[in-house]
C-alpha cells in the first residue's frame, strides 16, 4: 500500500472470497493490495471513497460484433466501447463478423486491430473466424494473438461468412485441436431449421416455430460428439435451448471440454412478453418461453452454464422491419447487460457475486485472461465497475451510446446504476462523461 497512487474504498468490494467492506491500492494500473477498509491512505495517494457503492471487477465480455470496418453504419469501435464503458464493462472481445473484412486472415485481423486502435474506450481482443476454405489461416491467426475461433454450424446471415457442415466442423476442429486452440460456435443445425414451418411476418409465434429447441440441442449434441472423439476444447455460444442442458451437463460429468455461455435476452426477456412486429426482439437462436428461462437459471446456478455475455449484433434501425422472417436477427445489450442480468438475477435471490462470476471471472477464463482480468485480487489489471445496486432506472433509448439506438429494453425499470468505470486505474467513464479512448487491444496469452 505505501507506493499507492490511488484507494479505492467501499463498504462493498465484490472480491473472490466474498463481498466485504475494503480499500483497493493501485499502482501503475493495477492492483496491489486489497486492505482493510479502515487502512491508512499514504500521503501521496489520491483517496476515492465510493461510500455503500459497489466496487466490481471490470466486466469481460467475450461475445460482442462491433462491425467495423465494412457495416460501421450498424455500429463501430468508438461507439461500442463507450456502450461497453457505460455499461460497467471494461474488455470486449469482437466477433470474426460482422464486419468486411471479416476476422478470416492475419492480415484481415491487422486492418481490424490498425481501425479499433484509437478508438477503443476499453480493452478490445479479437476472435478469428473458421470458415469451410480457411484451414490454413488458423494456426497463423492463433499465432498472431486471437483468443479462438467462431464457426456456425447453420447460415450466419451475412454471405461472406459460410457455415461448416459436418465435415468441415470436423476437418476444423481437428487443426485447431492441434495447436492448443479454441472453437466457439453457433449451435443450430441447418437441417431442422429447414424442415421447421418458416411462416414470415409479425407473429412472435411464427418466428419462434422458425427456430426450434430441436435445431439448437442437435447441433449441441453434435458439437460435444466431436469435441469428445478429438479431444478438443469447443465452447457453444449463445445457448438458448434449455432442453439441451442434460446432454451438455452429462459430457461435462465426462470430462468433454465443453463451456457454455448464455445471454441476457434470454435470461430477462420471455417469448410471452414479445410484442408482434417487434423485431428488437429477434435473434438467433430465439428468446424462448419463461419456463425455458427458469431453466438456464437453474443451469447458471448449477454450473451448467458457465458465462453470461451479450451478443451485441446491432443493425441499422431499417433493418430491423416488422417481419421477422427478414429483420436483421441480433440483440443490441452492450450498455444494459449489468442492470438486466442484475434485476433478474436478485429476484431469484442470486447476489452480485453471482454476477461478477458469470460475466467477469468466468468469462475472463474463457479467454485466458484469468491472470490479469476478472477479478479483484492483487497483480491485476486495476479495471471497475462502480454499481449502486439497489438504484433504479428506466431504459430510454435516446441515452444508449452503441451507434443505432434501438433496444429490446426500451421502457424497463432495472435495478442497477452503473456510476462508474475505471480501466487501468483511470475513470473511464461517470455521470455520463467519457475521456478519450484509452483502451488497448489485446492478444491471447501463450
Ligand atoms: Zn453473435
Amino acid at each position: 500500500m505505501s507506493d499507492a497512487e490511488l484507494v479505492l474504498r467501499s463498504r462493498r468490494v465484490v472480491a473472490p472470497e466474498g463481498t466485504r467492506a475494503a480499500s483497493v491500492a493501485v499502482r501503475a494500473g493495477r492492483i496491489t493490495a486489497v486492505l482493510p477498509h479502515d487502512a491508512e491512505v499514504p500521503s501521496g495517494a489520491r483517496l476515492v471513497d465510493l461510500g455503500d457503492d459497489v466496487l466490481l471487477p471490470g466486466l469481460v465480455d467475450t461475445h460482442v460484433h462491433v462491425n467495423d470496418p465494412g457495416r460501421t453504419e450498424w455500429e463501430g469501435f468508438w461507439t461500442a466501447t463507450r456502450a461497453a464503458a457505460a455499461g460497467g464493462i471494461t474488455t470486449l472481445v469482437d466477433m470474426p463478423l460482422n464486419s468486411l473484412p471479416p476476422t478470416t486472415t492475419v492480415e484481415h485481423l491487422r486492418t481490424k486491430q490498425r481501425v479499433a486502435a484509437d478508438k477503443a474506450h476499453v480493452d478490445v481482443g479479437f476472435w478469428g473466424g473458421a470458415l469451410p476454405d480457411n484451414v490454413e489461416d488458423l494456426r497463423p491467426l492463433h499465432d498472431a494473438g486471437v483468443f479462438g475461433f467462431k464457426a456456425f454450424l447453420s447460415p450466419s446471415g451475412v454471405d461472406e461468412f459460410p457455415h461448416l457442415d459436418r465435415d468441415r466442423l470436423g476437418h476444423s476442429l481437428a487443426e485447431i485441436a492441434g495447436f492448443g486452440g479454441l472453437l466457439i460456435v453457433h449451435a443450430e443445425d441447418p437441417h431442422h431449421l429447414d424442415a421447421a414451418p418458416q411462416r414470415g411476418g409479425p407473429r412472435y409465434a411464427d418466428f419462434l416455430a422458425s427456430r426450434p429447441r430441436d435445431a439448437e440441442d442437435t447441433a449441441v449434441a453434435a458439437l460435444v460428439a466431436e469435441a469428445k472423439r478429438l479431444d478438443a476444447r469447443v465452447h457453444v455460444l449463445h445457448l438458448s435451448s434449455a432442453d439441451a442442458l442434460p446432454l451438455i451437463a452429462a459430457a461435462k460429468a465426462e470430462g468433454v471440454r465443453v463451456t457454455v455461455e448464455t445471454c441476457p435476452h434470454y435470461l430477462t426477456l420471455t417469448a410471452e412478453e414479445v410484442p408482434d412486429g417487434a423485431s428488437a426482439f429477434k435473434c438467433c437462436p430465439p428468446i424462448r418461453e419463461a419456463a425455458n428461462q427458469d431453466l438456464l437459471w437453474r443451469a447458471l446456478a448449477d454450473g451448467t452454464v458457465d458465462c453470461v455475455v451479450t451478443d451485441h449484433s446491432p443493425s441499422t434501425a431499417d433493418l430491423k422491419t416488422d417481419d421477422f422472417a427478414t429483420a436483421w436477427g441480433g440483440i443490441s445489450g452492450l450498455q444494459l447487460s449489468l442492470p438486466a442480468v442484475w434485476t433478474e438475477a436478485r429476484g431469484r435471490g442470486h447476489g452480485l457475486e453471482d454476477v461478477v462470476r458469470w460475466m467477469s471471472a468466468r468469462t475472463a477464463r474463457l479467454v485466458g485472461l484469468d491472470g490479469r482480468k476478472g477479478a479483484i485480487v492483487p497483480g491485476h489489471d486495476a479495471d471497475f465497475a462502480v454499481l449502486a445496486p439497489d438504484e433504479t432506472f428506466t431504459v430510454d433509448p435516446a441515452a444508449l451510446q452503441h451507434r443505432n439506438r434501438v433496444t429490446a429494453y426500451a421502457g424497463k425499470t432495472l435495478h442497477g446504476v452503473v456510476k462508474s468505470t475505471w480501466l487501468r486505474g483511470e475513470r473511464i467513464f461517470a455521470d455520463g462523461v467519457f475521456t478519450a479512448p484509452r483502451g488497448r487491444l489485446l492478444t491471447r496469452t501463450p
